[in-house]
């Protein structure tokens, strides 16, 4: 039942006194209290539904209550909810198996972390005692996360308030044609001077120095950028070439967001470690981890990994991560998203962007899409400058606005709107969903310079 003021009004009361959140001016943000959710909507304590077109930090890939994964736990809470990392433990080793075998040829472990930056932290870890070397290479556009190496990783500008808590990283220019970095004119070209740019990163920042390139799959929150066919296998052959560990970060790409379970199956290359969270359980319990190759796993048969976590493989989590991969095979998800990716998604998006003036460019695979939007289709001068705040970011917060009065909540970044709806999402849900879009963006074309 809806519209118990009382109760919103505590909920509202006590977040605003008590709860320190993420990245914000604590005195400057207005949390909406949700009141429930069930699959790709939730609602607020008035009953006002909400489209849940962000699943939530693009995590939420099966939804809200989700009857499988709900029931996973609760069977788990009731049998065994919880044991010390040290001991084995039936879903602990039965989702390690499962991950271990729908990653490609030549994967042998799983390491369970809480959740995506601690992933990418040990993913580091690996790889410098693999190689004995301690520096890491990350793209300028990129989001690994909030701890220190992971912030240091992160290109985008979260970053800057924590510069070089871990000094050991340089960032280059990953290929991202409608911004070329390159002045290239085509994708091939993009995508050959974005090689020839990370290999004389390589060359100029010393091999000999280089434990690690880490890359985003497909770049999420810094533009749902695909890399271009050639690109992935590039680095690879680089990597090989300069004795370098490939971390794919695939914490918001992987479990179903991009029609496949592990995004690398789209791009035609092995990494050396994949790291995970966010839709391996939909985050119903947190969890991330690590996916180690053959030969980094075998450094540490006879060597001690120095790193743990009290919560590492946490039952009630993986518990949720088995319901998932069972989810993906009897109801049929991977194919789902593929389908509606391709036969709803795209022509909507790409008929959009010939109707908008504000719309830039559309890109995307899977239920991982980006609506850039621009002040000027031909100069492409962003709809809000690079990290906009304040009165710089109206336009875009309008647009926002815009959704949310239709019943759509988005997900926003810098100038763009990205369509990452839950992949159970109905297509009804989304054509509507995809509507209440094509009408924001009318308040976007209303700031179009003519
Ligand atoms: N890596 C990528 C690509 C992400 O998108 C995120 C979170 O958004 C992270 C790492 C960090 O994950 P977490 O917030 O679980 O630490």
């Amino acid at each position: 039942s809806f519209g118990d003021d009382q109760a919103e009004s505590e909920v509202r009361a006590d977040d605003r006194q008590y709860v320190f959140h993420s990245w914000s001016a604590q005195a400057h943000i207005d949390p909406l209290p949700v009141a429930t959710g069930r699959g790709a909507t939730f609602w607020d304590y008035q009953g006002t539904e909400y489209l849940d077109f962000s699943s939530q930090l693009v995590n939420l890939n099966l939804g809200h209550q989700h009857p499988r994964l709900v029931a996973a736990i609760q069977e788990q809470a009731g049998r065994m909810a919880t044991i010390a990392p040290a001991f084995a433990n039936d879903v602990r080793g039965e989702l390690a198996r499962r991950i271990v075998q729908a990653a490609p040829e030549g994967f042998a472990k799983v390491f369970f972390t809480n959740g995506g930056a601690e992933a990418n932290e040990n993913a580091v870890r690996m790889a410098r005692l693999h190689t004995g070397k301690r520096k890491v290479l990350s793209q300028y556009r990129s989001y690994h996360g909030s701890t220190s190496t992971a912030i240091s990783l992160t290109g985008d500008p979260r970053r800057w308030p924590n510069d070089a808590a871990d000094p050991a990283v340089a960032h280059f220019f990953g290929p991202y044609l409608y911004r070329s970095a390159f002045h290239a004119r085509t994708e091939d070209e993009e995508c050959r001077r974005a090689l020839e740019h990370l290999e004389q990163v390589i060359v100029l920042e010393g091999a000999s120095t280089i434990a690690a390139i880490i890359v985003e799959t497909v770049v999420g929150t810094n533009g749902i950028l695909v890399p271009p066919p050639g690109y992935l296998p590039g680095v690879r052959e680089l990597c090989d070439r300069y004795g370098i560990v490939l971390i794919a970060d695939e914490v918001m790409a992987g479990f179903g967001r991009v029609g496949t379970v592990f995004a690398v199956e789209n791009f035609g290359v092995v990494p050396d470690l994949i790291t995970f969270a966010k839709g391996i359980n939909s985050g119903y319990v947190p969890l991330g981890g690590v996916v180690i190759s053959e030969a980094i796993a075998a450094t540490f048969d006879d060597r001690a990994f120095p790193g743990g976590l009290t919560y590492s493989g946490h039952p009630l989590a993986c518990a949720a991560g088995v319901a998932t991969f069972e989810a993906f095979e009897q109801e049929n998800i991977l194919a789902h998203v593929q389908d509606l990716a391709e036969r709803v998604v795209r022509p909507r998006l790409e008929d959009m962007a010939v109707r908008h003036p504000s719309v830039g460019e559309v890109r995307g695979l899977g239920m991982f899409w980006a609506v850039e939007l621009v002040r000027d289709p031909e100069t492409r001068e962003p709809l809000v400058p690079f990290n906009a705040a304040g009165p710089d970011a109206a336009p875009m917060n309008e647009v926002a606005a815009a959704c949310k009065s239709a019943g759509l909540w988005p997900f926003v970044h810098f100038n763009r709107l990205h369509v990452t709806p839950p992949l159970i999402i109905t297509e009804e849900d989304l054509v509507r969903g995809l509507g209440i879009i094509d009408q924001a963006l009318e308040v976007a074309d209303s700031h179009v310079r003519t």
